[in-house]
Order: C-alpha cells, then sequence, then structure tokens
C-alpha cells in the first residue's frame, strides 16, 4: 500500500466537509489555499456531505458566506447518492419519503414520484417533517411491502449545545416496528464513492478521499480502491489511528497541507 500520495498526477478529489473544510460557520486553516489549488491545478473534485437536507444551491450558499466559491455541481450529498441509488435499481419508481428539501429535490431531479398510497420505497432522511404520524404512516407502508431505504446511518450529528438523532437513529422505530432492515445509501456504503466517481469521471486509481473520520471517509475511500488521506482538523487524532485494523495512505494536519506539498513537490 503507497505511503505517501503524489496529489500532482491525481485528477479528482473527493472531500468530506464537516471536520475537513468547516466546523460549523467557521472555516478551517488552509481551505482556500486548497480550493484555489484545485482550480489552479484543474483538478476534478466534489464536497461530500452525509447530511441530506441541504441541497447543493443551499450548500453553495453556505460556503459563499464563509467566503468560498464552490459551484453547485461540486457537492455530492448522501440524498443524491440515494436519489441515484433508486433511479438505477428502479427508473421511475415511487417513494414516501421523510425528509428535507435536499432529498425531495434530489428525488425528483431523478424522476422519482412521491406516493403514500403504494410507494415502491419509503425513504428517510434527517429533518423536521418527523414526527409519530409520519413514523406510523412509513411502518404502514413497509409492513405493505414498500423497501426501506436511508439516506445515510450516522446515528447522531452535532448542533449547539449537543447532538441530535441522526437518519440511522431516526429510521431505528420503522425497522423495529416491522422487523425489516433499511437499506443506507450514504458513506460509508462505497456505493457513494463509486457514483462519485462517476460523476468526476475519473477511475478510483486517480482519485483521493480527504477526510476526518476512519469509520466513514477513510474506509469508504479505501474500500472503493481510491487513495486516502486522513486530515486531523476534525473529529480523529494521531491516538485515532491506532484503534482501527486499516489505515489512510497519508495523515495531514489540515488540506492546506494537500495544496502546499503539491506546489512544493511540482516538476
Ligand atoms: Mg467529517
Amino acid at each position: 500500500m503507497e505511503t505517501s500520495i503524489n496529489f500532482n498526477e491525481k485528477k479528482g478529489f473527493i472531500c468530506d466537509m464537516d471536520g475537513v473544510i468547516y466546523h460549523g460557520n467557521r472555516i478551517l486553516p488552509g481551505v482556500a489555499e486548497f480550493i484555489q489549488w484545485l482550480h489552479d491545478e484543474d483538478k476534478e473534485y466534489l464536497f461530500l456531505t452525509n447530511n441530506s437536507g441541504y441541497t447543493p444551491r443551499e450548500l453553495n450558499q453556505k460556503l459563499a458566506r464563509m467566503g468560498l466559491d464552490v459551484p453547485e455541481e461540486h457537492f455530492y450529498t448522501s440524498a443524491l447518492a440515494t436519489a441515484a441509488f433508486l433511479r438505477e435499481q428502479a427508473p421511475g419508481c415511487s417513494v414516501f419519503a421523510i425528509g428535507e428539501a435536499g432529498l425531495l429535490n434530489a428525488l425528483y431531479d431523478a424522476g422519482i414520484t412521491m406516493n403514500d398510497v403504494n410507494p415502491d420505497y419509503v425513504v428517510v432522511g434527517e429533518g423536521r417533517s418527523y414526527s409519530l404520524d409520519t413514523l406510523t404512516k412509513a411502518t404502514n407502508l413497509v409492513m405493505h411491502g414498500a423497501k426501506l431505504i436511508g439516506a445515510n446511518s450516522d446515528v447522531s450529528g452535532p448542533i449547539e449545545n449537543g447532538i441530535a438523532p441522526a437518519c440511522r437513529a431516526l429510521i431505528a422505530p420503522i425497522e423495529m416496528a416491522t422487523g425489516k432492515q433499511a437499506y443506507f445509501c450514504g458513506k460509508p456504503n462505497p456505493l457513494m464513492m463509486r457514483t462519485g466517481l462517476k460523476k468526476l469521471n475519473c477511475h478510483s486509481g486517480e482519485a483521493v478521499m480527504v477526510g476526518d473520520r476512519m469509520d466513514t471517509d477513510v474506509i469508504s475511500g479505501l474500500e472503493s480502491g481510491m487513495s486516502t488521506v486522513l486530515v486531523l482538523s476534525g473529529v480523529s487524532t494521531r491516538e485515532t489511528l491506532k484503534t482501527y485494523a486499516y489505515r489512510p495512505s497519508v495523515v495531514l494536519d489540515g488540506v492546506g497541507d494537500i495544496a502546499a506539498m503539491a506546489r512544493a513537490e511540482k516538476p
């Protein structure tokens, strides 16, 4: 396995966002330089998030508020991965969806229709439309044969003053009530990386996955054949690394190091 990466030779970069690009509403050091380098070198890139609630346009605006100009087509969410999965599996299918604009727009854009009578799938993301009523509806639709899909398998996500239950936790009551297991489309499902690579028009060997988590970012990059960078600007420390049976190709303090290393090594 490689122990360093020649970033100049790589064509595509898939980057996690939270803990890599920003923390909450705070941009991390070196990010502007990294994005500038991607543009200067004509690299293909995607910013990835398991959060299914935001549309690419909303993510574009979130980064714009931090002073970063990243066009909409460079964002890839678990909602888009879910929609791509369903379009591939069952073109023109119908769903009962619990989630926010990010999920609903992605489904509509993939030619999938909403159906609360006899849908092919029940699709769950995080969001405010979650209630006992929607849960009960979803449970009965699954009992009548709808297949159960989760946008991602995160159990919780950070909010101000604590954590909020995320998709995996929100779908659990439907699984318990019906005895059916959900299928999850976001990270660490390597499917999300493969569809991301397809969007970038890249082979896995030409691409790098950058993230701050071993159990989602690094493993999904690794399992889809990409080089992997663990950045220490988020949840992981050098100590975290030792508790896993696999390792990233390289460990860096933050994404700014990618630009600095690549510029220094450029022939
Ligand atoms: Mg992260």
